[in-house]
């Protein structure tokens, strides 16, 4: 359904994981096999949209193509279906204000800088 190993540089709008079939671990990433038991019954599947908050860090010197980006918040998201990925919160102007628990929504795949999620 997916393929994100083409090379093109369209962001996508669906926030694409994968299932294992033996394990049922599930993870925000598409592989060609379970990161946990290795299995290569896996399904490409389409996570939820809405996530927590769970860790959050400030980036204030990028590095590479996200030099231009910082200040940036990263975070470590827990989507509805328990799945953790890392991910840049979007369009944060007060840090400050940015709370462990807070609900963000998925805005984009970026082709180099990978799940976006915004409040
Ligand atoms: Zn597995």
């Amino acid at each position: 359904m997916v393929n994100t190993s083409n090379g093109t540089m369209t962001p996508t709008v669906t926030l694409t994981g994968i299932v294992c079939h033996k394990c049922q671990c599930k993870v925000a990433e598409v592989l060609d096999g379970c990161p946990s038991c290795g299995s290569e019954s896996i399904e490409t599947i389409e996570l939820k949209q809405n996530g927590t908050i769970v860790s959050f860090t400030v980036v204030h010197v990028g590095f590479g193509h996200m030099a231009s980006r910082a200040p940036y918040l990263l975070a470590i998201v827990q989507t509805e279906e328990n799945v953790k990925l890392t991910t840049i919160i979007d369009g944060v102007t007060d840090f400050g204000s940015v709370k462990i628990g807070d609900t963000v929504r998925f805005k984009e795949s970026d082709e180099t800088i990978g799940p976006v999620f915004q409040y």
